[in-house]
């Protein structure tokens, strides 16, 4: 499904999704121009390498300046500088969306910085992997994914529709959701594995060195699927506890309780509890795989 939505798109923050992003642009959006920025010199030169983008800077002004559309792409705690930043830059009639993995706070972030007459639509593609910047990137990242955008109050629906065609050029389902709710979803589905992911790769690396290289090397009986998620980069993932706190706390609570309970029954020997649970979650399992998501 080629088609040119775009004639220039700023990519601030180039790391597995803003990759991701520019290899579908590359490949169904030709001519449009694509304008990368990042900090560090060594990103810019793998982008120029990998042939991403026409232009690189690491000024997110520059980027933004002239472009239809900006994607903001990098950790949510680079948000509020990146905005004070390409508001003034910003031109009139612009979309500006993101990927960033939480919305509320998206919002507080950046909406201050957006002036009037440019359209604001928060996004989040619900894809990734455990690894990071732009040669872990590659197009088919969001085939068949769900992509979240926030339709707020003053945005226009042309905007949103926009951005929308786009992800789904990208291979994507589109849905739209308010930011808080979002936020909840995300806590269960995403946040909270993750968080039960790193702790339990944190227990193990705090065990005594002889029960430490016994875990290594028998690591395929369950523990190794958790030391890929736990494998996710650190700062992306300390950025999305601080930044949807209340939603992982309330989730947090809910999951001790059941841990507790659970915990009980294995004391009391109360097998079919135990078995009652397993059912329902392998059915759960069964539900994923059915809806192409597993
Ligand atoms: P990543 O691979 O680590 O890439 C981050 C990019 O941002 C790099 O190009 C980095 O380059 C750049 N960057 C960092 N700070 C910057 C700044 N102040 N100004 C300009 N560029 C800056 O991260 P990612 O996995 O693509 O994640 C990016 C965003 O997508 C996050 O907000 C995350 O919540 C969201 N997201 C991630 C996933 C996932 O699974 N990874 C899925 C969906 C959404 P330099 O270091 O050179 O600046």
């Amino acid at each position: 499904m080629s088609e040119k939505l775009f004639d220039r798109v700023a990519l601030i923050g180039i790391g597995l999704i803003g990759s991701s992003l520019a290899r579908v642009l590359r490949r169904d959006s030709p001519g449009t121009t694509i304008v990368a920025c990042a900090r560090r010199p060594e990103t810019l030169v793998a982008v120029e390498r990998l042939e991403l983008a026409d232009l690189t800077t690491h000024d997110p002004a520059e980027a933004a300046a002239g472009a239809d559309l900006v994607v903001i792409a990098t950790p949510l705690s680079a948000y509020a500088e990146i905005g004070h930043r390409i508001g003034p830059a910003l031109e009139k009639g612009a979309i500006l969306t993101d990927v960033g993995s939480v919305k509320e706070a998206v919002i507080r972030d950046l909406g201050p910085h957006v002036p009037p007459g440019v359209h604001f639509v928060p996004g989040h593609p619900v894809a990734g992997t455990e690894h990071s910047g732009p040669e872990s990137g590659f197009a088919e990242l969001f085939r068949d994914r769900w992509c979240v955008l926030i339709p707020l109050p003053e945005t226009d629906d042309a905007a949103i529709a926009k951005v929308g065609r786009m992800w789904e050029q990208a291979g994507m389902r589109v849905v739209k959701m308010n930011a808080a709710h979002h936020d909840r979803v995300l806590a269960m589905t995403s946040h909270l594995p993750h968080l039960i992911a790193y702790t339990i790769v944190g227990t193990a690396t705090s065990l005594e060195e002889s029960l430490k290289s016994e875990v290594i090397a028998f690591s395929a009986s369950g523990f190794r699927d958790f030391t890929r998620i736990a494998a996710s980069d650190p700062v992306m993932w300390r950025d999305i506890f601080l930044n949807n706190r209340e939603a992982v706390l309330e989730i947090l609570q809910r999951f001790s309780e059941d841990l507790t309970a659970l915990q009980r029954a294995i004391r009391w020997g109360e097998g079919d509890t135990l078995q009652e649970l397993f059912t329902r979650t392998r059915a759960i399992r069964r539900s994923i795989i059915e809806a192409k998501q597993a």
